[in-house]
């Protein structure tokens, strides 16, 4: 591991000084601290920010859903508000990791956590997300896990987080802090598709730091949930996953909102398949028809050609498992 400082911070202000200077946050450190002893990541300057209070969760005014970025994986997962009003976020959470992670691991790193290709964490492989212009070793390499949505010349990797295609399905919101003062950013717009520079993952400006993300308020009734595929049943990445929420009134379907992971290399929100429910009687053959557009527009590689019928698969049943099975 590489030499570097250590602070802990108390407030904001004293954060945003330190991340201002180039300090790295950390929280969990689930995700960081492994990557640093792989020196996959070599941080000059660690900023621990477990001090600060952005560990609530609350109702906001609208009826919407505010999860503080240092909220633990586990403490969102349990929450009753969540449980009541989103189960879709507490199933994503409680599918992902092990259950010393998810005690450890917080809801802002959750979002930041990087890819698992393998690749990028070799550090004898060409990749250009760990070192811009190396190239891509997954390309003509082992890319069973890798996406087939997304993608670029440059770059291939999914975006590993499950609770992460919750919020895209959501249209949750980003909240940051940072030295120019706070703004908000539609999650979808937060976390960056590869393109020509795959390391940059995020939408986040020097020194900034999430302070929440938000879940917009939702006609109610809704039924939510999470499916994930994977190789085992447990402690594993996703082969693909869906996450859906239905507003259903007077046997129609007013609203939609259908994302999916495993499969991006963001978190992959499914605007098609929305507006193909939206108005429509729940039914089996509805689920079937809307279900075959997941994977519209599909890059599959050599070891991945079998995502898109298992996307597809994916997203109708979890269409059946949320909506019925009439
Ligand atoms: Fe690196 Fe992305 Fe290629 Fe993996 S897929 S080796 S992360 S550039």
């Amino acid at each position: 591991m590489h030499p570097f400082s250590y602070t802990r911070v108390s407030d904001t202000r004293e954060a945003l000084d330190a991340g201002r200077r180039g300090g790295r946050y950390i929280a969990g450190g689930t995700t960081l601290v492994d990557l640093m002893r792989e020196t996959v990541e070599r941080p000059g300057s660690l900023v621990d920010i477990t001090g600060l209070p952005l560990r609530e969760v609350s109702v906001t005014e609208r009826g919407g859903l505010r999860v503080g970025a240092l909220v633990r994986m586990a403490e969102a997962a349990a929450h009753p508000k969540v449980r009541t009003l989103y189960p879709v976020i507490s199933e994503a959470l409680e599918l992902s990791a092990s259950a010393q992670l998810r005690n450890m691991a917080t809801i802002g790193g959750n979002i930041m956590q990087r890819t698992r290709c393998t690749y990028f964490r070799d550090v004898s492989a060409a990749c250009n997300k760990r070192e811009p212009g190396s190239g891509c070793a997954a390309l003509e390499g082992f890319n069973r896990s890798h996406a087939i949505l997304g993608t670029s010349d440059d770059c291939v990797a999914t975006h590993p987080s499950d609770v992460a295609v919750a919020f895209a399905a959501l249209e949750a919101t980003v909240h940051l802090l940072g030295p120019d003062g706070e703004r908000q950013v539609p999650f979808t717009d937060f976390l960056l598709r590869p393109g020509r520079t795959p390391d940059r993952e995020q939408a986040l400006r020097r020194g900034e730091l999430i302070t929440a993300v938000e879940i917009p308020a939702l006609p109610r009734p809704l039924k939510s949930g999470y499916l994930k595929v994977r190789d085992r049943q447990s402690y594993e990445f996703a082969l693909t996953s869906a996450a859906v929420a239905l507003h259903v009134r007077g046997g129609v379907i007013r609203e939609a909102k259908v994302a999916a992971g495993g499969v991006g290399t963001v978190p992959w929100k499914l605007p098609a398949v929305e507006q193909h429910l939206v108005g429509e009687r729940p039914s089996q053959s509805l689920w079937a028809a809307v279900a075959a557009r997941a994977a519209d527009g599909a890059r599959p590689l050599e070891h991945n050609r079998f995502k898109v019928e298992l996307l597809q698969r994916t997203v109708e049943r979890q269409l059946r498992i949320v909506g019925g099975m009439k």
